[in-house]
């Protein structure tokens, strides 16, 4: 039952909002539920802010959050990389908040030539010359990882390509995958909430637009979930739910958005 679950960790894009704008009925879904007095965590694959960077962002936007409410690739990645590469120069195909997490766990960036680890996130700003300087790092043999997969994420025009598709041109220049793949639905994710939170799988619920990464996280991760029809699910069709189901399992409960959570406690 959902009214048992202490924590709801939310997906934030296509989510909880769409770029700037919340999403109807995120404020109050979430006001509601920490009356009930349940944990709220915001947990994203997307890798352009670092957890300061979110927590600002919510608060714009009139949602309260500690950078400790926040889990998200850039920071898991500064935590993967201080465990397993602590000493090996960086470099990052990435924005701000990605960097910031890095330079957080005293990591050094550095560049193409000198790298021992190369990191690909979500860059706005990508193009030719840095998609060259990370081809090279990881021909040149350095450790190479994404934060994350997501081919798209919803932006206010429709979709925009993702940290996937700038991963697939780095790994097509370099004839090589990627090492490791970071955020949902790597367990990688679930063991740094689990850790920090102190929850246990079956105490927590995902909600999210995604079926490839928030609704196939909580299946792994043994978490039930939500899955709302906004941002990435709103124009996909009944038979692609389907479809998915058929091979990992429903999620627990689909919904239009995030307006309607309130709805299934009753
Ligand atoms: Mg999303």
């Amino acid at each position: 039952m959902i009214g048992e679950k202490k924590a709801f960790l939310f997906d934030l894009d296509g989510t909880v909002y769409v770029e700037n704008s919340l999403i109807r009925g995120a404020r109050e879904a979430i006001g509601f539920l920490k009356r009930k007095n349940k944990k709220v965590f915001f947990l994203t694959n997307n890798g352009t802010n670092s957890r300061r960077m979110y927590c600002r962002k919510l608060r714009r936007m009139g949602l309260m959050a500690k950078t400790g409410d926040i889990f998200n690739s850039a920071y898991l990645a500064a935590r993967y990389l201080k465990k397993n590469h602590p000493k090996e120069g960086i470099f990052a195909v990435g924005e701000k908040g990605l960097k910031q997490e890095l330079r957080m766990a005293n990591l050094e960036l550095t560049d193409y030539r000198n790298a021992k680890v190369v990191i690909v996130s979500l860059d706005r700003k990508v193009n030719y010359e840095k998609l060259t300087m990370a081809v090279r790092a990881a021909s040149n043999g350095a450790f190479f990882l994404a934060t994350n997969n997501d081919t798209c994420y919803p932006s206010v025009g429709g979709p925009a390509p993702g940290a996937g598709a700038i991963l697939s041109a780095i790994e097509k220049g370099c004839g090589r995958k990627c090492d490791v793949v970071l955020g949902k639905p790597n367990f990688l994710m679930r063991d740094l909430i689990l850790e920090e939170t102190k929850l246990k799988p079956d105490e927590c619920i995902i909600v999210g637009d995604n079926l490839d990464t928030d609704i196939l996280a909580a299946k792994k991760w043994k978490m039930q979930s939500v899955l709302v029809r906004t941002g990435r699910t709103e124009r996909i069709s009944k038979k692609e739910i389907a479809d998915f189901s058929r091979k990992h399992g429903e999620p627990t409960y689909v919904i239009e958005g995030i307006w309607e959570l309130k709805s299934l406690f009753e």
